[in-house]
């Protein structure tokens, strides 16, 4: 087969993986080496559902031993297969990076043979990027589950980044749709790189020319919507993995319907972008906001607000807990104000060492007042006046929720397209015949007067 076909082949079965974000890597350039991750890491494009795919992420193979329920690639489907000679694939990489196509190397695989054998194949290539070909840029290599811990461990120490997918969100999930990958093929690699990054970076500070164990870190992905957990069991495991395994990313990818089958949602059924979106939101919240995932949901309300993010939706619920005073609050408490990231909640922590802040100074901070102005006193000033539940509601809903995001303007035109991580209310009205315009206006003042109600 040629090489452009296989190129054609393994990169479209390469296209429904979503973990490849190259950041926290800092291989520097060196002399007589090609490439350099700080300058620039992985190269990202976004497809017209907003996923973020890198210019050369590609499968060494799409040949598969397994019969994963939901992948496109699985042994029973009937789909073009091609595989990559590990020459070919380093050639092809360097090749592009020499024409500046690319910046860096994404690889992942189907199962060729065995675990064990896919792994001796993809880091022959890196190998031979690394060493022949001189390539120092950035690698993220995807491991398979099951491999030999001596294989994840020779990956480690040619990629910037390993991941492992965990795919589903419950063991019961991955017996029903992945029989082929146990709970412990997916988790002993996940500790392996853990435990090795750990110990690297002790050698590191001992050895500081010891070679560096995937510098950039781990990293994982799991499957939304494909199987009947719920939002606060995703989460829970989200904040589980990144405690535990001490997880540089846990990536969110929205079930694409791809096969006929009993299990899974029938084809027809869209992906939930929304939901996604959600999740993608709240772990950011636990990540850089200080949140717990038993705050954000819990048994009672186990999934997300459609017309809310994550963070709105909590001081909805906690709404008692406001107004706070921006020039006393603690810094915990600055973060949960809804127009208050956590650049502006260190802003204000040290400016108001200096000086009480006034509205104005607010502004100066990067505080967005829109939101934030219900929900703050600053200098004597508490806001607008008695302001009415259904203003402080309309000033927090997600307009994406509403499908209008950015076609806000255009709101009214009956012919604006809905976005794809509209409510799935929206989206139902709309497919039911109503002008989309008119479904999303809709659901949003059932929305207000349900959310005013709330407060
Ligand atoms: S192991 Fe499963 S998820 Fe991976 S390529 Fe094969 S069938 Fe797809």
């Amino acid at each position: 087969m040629e090489l452009l076909r296989k190129l054609e082949i393994l990169a479209d079965s390469a296209k429904y993986d979503v973990a490849c974000t190259s950041s926290g890597s800092g291989r520097k350039g060196q002399p007589g080496k090609i490439g350099n991750t700080v300058q620039a890491g992985l190269c990202h494009t976004f497809t017209a559902d907003g996923r973020c795919v890198s210019l050369l992420k590609v499968l060494l193979t799409n040949i598969c031993a397994y019969d994963c329920k939901y992948c496109v690639n699985r042994r029973s489907n009937d789909l073009p297969r091609a595989a990559f000679t590990p020459r070919e694939l380093a050639q092809l990489t360097i090749e592009f990076y020499r024409r500046n196509y690319i910046e860096g190397l994404f690889l992942s695989s189907a199962v060729l043979k065995n675990p064990d054998y896919t792994m001796e194949q993809m880091i022959h290539t890196l190998e031979l990027l690394r060493g022949e070909y001189g390539f120092n840029g950035y690698i993220h290599a995807k491991t398979i589950p099951g491999a030999d811990p001596v294989l994840v461990r020779r990956l480690g120490l040619l990629a910037d980044r390993l991941s492992v997918n965990i795919e589903l969100p419950s063991e019961a999930s991955l017996s029903l749709l992945a029989p082929d990958k146990g709970r412990k093929a997916i988790f002993r690699p996940m500790g392996q790189i853990a435990q090795t990054a750990q110990e690297n970076s002790r050698e590191l500070q001992v050895y500081r020319s010891a070679p560096k164990f995937a510098p950039a870190g781990q990293s994982t992905q799991m499957i939304v919507g494909a199987t009947p957990e719920t939002d606060y069991q995703i989460l829970n495991l989200t904040q589980g993995l990144y405690k535990k395994y001490s997880l540089k990313r846990v990536f969110f990818s929205a079930y694409i319907p791809v096969v006929e089958d009993s299990r899974l949602p029938a084809l027809d059924v869209k992906p939930p972008l929304l939901r996604e979106h959600r999740l993608y939101q709240a772990d950011w919240l636990l990540r850089y906001y200080q949140f717990d995932a038993g705050e954000i949901l819990d048994k009672e309300n186990p999934n997300f607000n459609p017309y809310l993010d994550p963070k709105c939706n909590w001081a909805v619920n906690h709404y008692h807990l406001f107004p706070v005073d921006v020039n006393r609050a603690p810094y915990e408490m600055l973060l949960r104000v809804p127009g208050i990231g956590p650049r502006s909640a260190k802003r204000i922590r040290t400016a108001r060492r200096q000086q009480t802040l006034d509205w104005e100074g607010l502004r100066w901070l990067g505080v967005v007042l829109k939101r934030a102005q219900y929900f703050i006193t600053c200098k004597g000033y508490a806001g607008p006046h008695s302001p009415r539940r259904e203003m402080v509601v309309r000033s927090l809903l997600d307009p994406k929720a509403f499908g209008y995001g950015s076609y806000q303007t255009s709101m009214f035109d009956n012919d604006t397209p809905l976005l794809a991580e509209a409510a799935p209310q929206v989206q139902q009205l709309a497919q039911e015949g109503m002008a989309p315009a008119l479904a999303a206006k809709t659901v949003e003042e059932e929305a207000v007067k349900w959310l005013a109600a709330k407060l």
